[in-house]
């Protein structure tokens, strides 16, 4: 898929100005730092696609940062998974590196700090600290520990970090300034203690764990990252960011720089990703993966990105929607339909095109005599370049029970038994003479004639019907699982109503059809396909019902399919 031509972001014009103006040596360095505390989602990629495009485009490198700063909520199961799933997208980091892998360097830090009498260790509750903060325009209220002696301070920071004191009973906080407007300068928190879930990396080595903002900023700084790149929310962090570094780089430039030189990265905020009927954080997912709400965190409903490949997102796809809603500074919320748009976009010229009757009922061709024969049919209609394939056909086939009405009105123009001419698509013309129906008035069987003389592709097939319509041969005919999934809450934005986000997904999610396939099906699920250099599943479309591809749970003898896409198309430009 050729990405559209577009005007830079705001933050490529920045880079470009830096670049113009020599800073940092003209080196781009950035980083995708998500905490493998859950699996990424599409909001990840909009991230993603910024740091190691910007990257890319810059002849820079982008290194993947694992923040991993809190081991009870972190597992290696994240970090591979995010590995995975960035290889996946199509990037390639420069190096790996953990936020744990500077806990010495941190911790060192954290040292001097209170050395220099800018740290105290609190002893009250989050609660207490909570309701001390102020508000923007009041002041916050000091902590009586805030001006304990700086032995003291040595003292109990490090019976927290030998594991001396209880989870939650002291804290490691700034002394900044209770009164600044802006609340995250009101000493904030720096290290807490956790003792009761080992380190992923770091085993049992600590008992004291940095927070974001003491070891975010840091770790930039310490690898040479230029431009830190990451969401609105953090824009109020910015402040303390810089303040952390401050205290060891610029004018009290410590060496702590891979380069021995004072680089200093600069953190620029774009526009989070939100999109309607979904939701888009970690915590709320793995509660619907905990509790079994969805089938796990690949389950092809959810936002995720090892959610959307089981669908049959591609990774194209998915990168061409992340181009085209851009990068701004003001949060807002895309129309689901754009995804679902570009997706289906993207297969509607590709996908061979394969036939299923989801609610078969028989047709029986009376005139019909012969052992059966071979149609062939293009992969994808007026596309004859495109290559064809073989259907069976026989006296004997499946039909929509819907293309077939006993007592037809006169604007149905499929099946009736009132002389009306139908094709078959890619074969004959038939006429219904009637049908057959159990002791519940319920069809079994449709009874038709067909017109040996009008099969397509001769001179009869040139006769025009209304109505064509769809058919599988009985005896080839594949048993498949269709699975249909529509959004997975009910509501345009979950995350803004009142009450509990897990009331509001919606019942009809995941619906499961068993359907009659064309067996060319077979064939076509095991051809290898690659889109722009990366292996894919290979999609198809069922005929009127929309693009699939086949699921992991398809065994030997058991197919089941995922839909990507219906045909329909909602999105308005
Ligand atoms: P969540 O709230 O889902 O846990 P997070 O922001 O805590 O997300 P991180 O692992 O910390 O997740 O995120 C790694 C990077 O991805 C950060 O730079 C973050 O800004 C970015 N990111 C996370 N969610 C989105 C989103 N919805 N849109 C754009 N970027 C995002
Ligand atoms: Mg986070």
């Amino acid at each position: 898929m050729e990405a559209e031509e577009r005007n830079l972001n705001f933050i490529e014009q920045i880079v470009e100005n830096d670049l113009q103006e020599g800073k940092n040596d003209g080196r781009i360095q950035t980083r995708f730092p998500p905490e493998p505390n859950g699996y990424l989602h599409i909001g990840h990629v909009k991230a993603i696609c910024m740091d190691f495009g910007i990257a890319e485009r810059y002849n820079g490198v982008c290194n993947l940062r694992f923040d991993d700063t809190n081991p009870v909520k972190e597992d290696v199961e994240y970090v591979d998974s995010i590995q995975q799933d960035i290889r996946w997208l199509g990037f390639r980091w420069g190096n790996v590196y953990y936020a744990s892998d500077y806990f010495e360097q941190l911790y060192n830090l954290a040292i001097q700090f209170i050395k220099d009498g800018k740290a105290y260790v609190d002893e009250q509750t989050a609660e207490q600290i909570a309701l001390q903060k102020g508000t923007p325009t009041e002041p916050g209220v000091a902590s009586p520990y805030r001006d304990r002696p700086i032995e003291e301070n040595l003292r109990l920071f490090e019976a927290m970090q030998r594991g001396e004191i209880e989870d939650g009973r002291m804290v490691l906080r700034a002394k900044i300034d209770m009164a600044n407007p802006n609340m995250h300068f009101r000493d904030p928190i720096m290290y807490r203690i956790i003792t009761t879930h080992p380190h992923h990396r770091t085993g049992r080595r600590w008992n004291v764990y940095p927070m974001y903002d003491f070891a975010h900023g840091q770790s930039d700084y310490f690898e040479g990252v230029t431009h830190s790149i990451c969401t609105l929310e953090f824009v109020v962090h910015r402040p303390l960011y810089d303040y952390f570094i401050d205290q060891f780089a610029g004018d009290n430039f410590a060496g702590l720089s891979p380069y021995g030189k004072d680089y200093r990265p600069h953190q620029y905020e774009f526009n989070r990703l939100n999109i309607t009927y979904t939701v888009m954080s970690k915590r709320k997912m793995l509660q619907l993966v905990k509790e079994g709400l969805v089938r796990g965190w690949d389950d092809p409903r959810m936002p995720t990105v090892c959610g959307l490949r089981r669908r049959g997102y591609t990774a194209a796809a998915i990168r061409e929607f992340i181009n085209k809603i851009g990068y701004t500074k003001v949060e807002g919320m895309i129309d689901i339909g754009l995804l679902e748009h570009t997706i289906r976009e993207s297969l509607k010229e590709t996908a061979p095109r394969v036939c299923a009757i989801f609610d078969p009922v028989k047709l029986i061709i009376t005139n019909y005599n012969g052992e059966g024969e071979t149609i062939i049919a293009e992969n994808i209609d007026g596309h004859p370049e495109l290559g064809t394939r073989e259907m069976p056909f026989a006296r004997e086939l499946y039909i929509e029970r819907g293309d077939f009405q006993e007592a037809a009105d006169k604007n149905f123009y499929r099946l009736s038994p009132m002389g009306r001419e139908v094709r078959l698509k890619s074969a004959y013309i038939i006429q219904a003479t009637g049908c057959e129906k159990d002791s519940e008035g319920n069809i079994t069987t449709v009874y038709a004639t067909y017109d040996p003389d009008s099969k397509s592709g001769t001179e009869g097939g040139n006769r025009k019907t209304k109505a064509t319509i769809n058919w599988v041969e009985c005896r080839s005919a594949l048993d498949v699982e269709a699975r249909l999934y529509d959004r997975l809450f009910a509501v345009e934005n979950p995350s803004a109503e009142e009450g509990d986000f897990r009331d509001l997904l919606n019942p009809d999610s995941l619906k499961v059809v068993t359907c009659k396939a064309e067996n060319s099906l077979r064939e076509v699920m095991h051809q290898p396909q690659v889109i722009d250099g990366i292996a894919q599943v290979k999609h198809f479309q069922l005929l009127k019902q929309g693009y699939f591809v086949v699921d992991p749970d398809t065994t030997d003898n058991r197919i089941v399919l995922n839909r990507t896409a219906s045909l329909k198309d909602n999105w308005q430009k």
